[in-house]
């Protein structure tokens, strides 16, 4: 499709170029992973209070405009969305927007995964830890394992592509990082290790408990076998991918701890209560609600003010996270209330 060039590139003050826009459908979930909710007393945001879909479809329309081609769906867990594929579709059909993807924990993803491929999805990234059911249910305190792994089935019967997101966690998951790794060269998916973030909403991270991306490669080689960087494809994808040197199968590493992307970073986000980000740990963002929800306005006026909304988020986007420094101070929102 060809895409509306009525505005400049998506610039930030760095040169980057924005092209990516990940969207959080709710901050609702099915499951409680430790790393991203509590156990219990979670204050969601009120329903009213969260963009309906067409709210979403204008700001992905006037992101559009500007240049971004890529959207993400996520959440909170965004299959517990009534009637997802009715917003992919949306978003499916508007002009400029080339790649569509979610990232799901794949409970609900076994009766789901052909309706979202059939509305436009792409491709999309399954979250799973392990493939034991007793960790999995000592990590979410849900006894989902099964459920997640005929999700899994079902999305490659419906013919989306699948990678695995794995969140390691030191001394947790040290057992799990090769039978998944053995998963992925079986089953043809790539599995993505993420280096545990401090964005939990209990305060539990320490840098004592990122199972980083080196000690990951360290038990793969030893466990699995050997493995060779893949050159980047695009560089500023996020992921630092390896190939198995027996030619089956390859693996990526999200890590944002031990090697940030910040430098290449092309992505903002909008939160499911309306707000967009520059970046995960971002303390500041900027509401776009209000002027969704504002009646006086045309909608030319809207379509102006969310353009002029969006470039000033990037336009405000500093360099990088801080996670290194000692200034770095978490986001006031948890992962599950931005969308990772
Ligand atoms: N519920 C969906 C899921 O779990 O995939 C989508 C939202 S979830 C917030 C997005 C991703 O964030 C998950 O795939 C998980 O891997 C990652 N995640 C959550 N908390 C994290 C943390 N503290 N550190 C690193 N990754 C985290
Ligand atoms: Fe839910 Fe995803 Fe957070 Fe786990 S990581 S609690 S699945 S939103």
């Amino acid at each position: 499709m060809n895409a509306p060039s009525q505005h400049a590139p998506l610039l930030d003050g760095f040169g980057r170029l924005h092209d990516n826009l990940r969207i959080s459908v709710t901050d609702r979930c099915n499951i409680r992973c430790f790393y991203c909710m509590p156990e219990e007393g979670v204050n969601f945001v009120p329903h009213g209070e969260v963009l309906r879909y067409e709210e979403i479809e204008q700001v992905v329309r006037a992101a559009a405009a500007l240049g971004v081609r890529k959207l993400r769906v996520t959440g909170g867990e965004p299959l517990v969305r009534r009637d997802l594929p009715v917003l992919i579709a949306k978003l499916a059909a508007i002009p400029g927007i080339e790649d569509l993807a979610l990232t799901t924990n794949g409970v609900l993803l076994e009766s789901l995964a052909q309706p979202l491929a059939q509305a436009g999805l792409r491709r999309l990234n399954v979250h799973l830890d392990t493939l034991d059911r007793q960790r999995f249910l000592d990590i979410t305190r849900r006894d989902d394992l099964p459920r997640v792994l005929a999700g899994i089935d079902a999305a490659q019967r419906a013919g989306l592509p699948v990678k695995i997101n794995a969140v390691a966690v030191k001394d947790l998951v040290e057992a799990d990082i090769a039978p998944l790794a053995r998963f992925g060269r079986e089953r043809g998916i790539e599995i993505r290790y993420i280096e545990f973030m401090p964005l939990d909403s209990q305060g539990l991270w320490l840098r004592d408990k990122v199972l980083t991306a080196d000690a990951i490669l360290a038990l793969l080689a030893s466990e699995i076998g050997p493995l060779d960087p893949i050159p980047d494809a695009d560089p500023r994808a996020p992921a630092l991918e390896y190939r198995f040197r027996d030619g089956i199968g390859t693996v990526g590493f999200i890590a944002s701890v031990t090697r940030p992307f910040c430098l290449n970073c092309n992505r903002i986000r909008l939160t499911a209560d309306g707000h967009l980000r520059y970046c995960l740990f971002a303390h500041d963002e900027m509401d776009v609600k209000t002027t969704l929800r504002d009646a006086s306005l045309s909608a030319e006026a809207r379509q102006a003010r969310l353009v002029e909304l969006i470039r000033a988020n990037v336009s405000a986007k500093w360099l990088g996270h801080e996670i290194n420094t000692e200034r770095f101070v978490p986001p006031p929102r948890p992962m599950y209330a931005i969308g990772g």
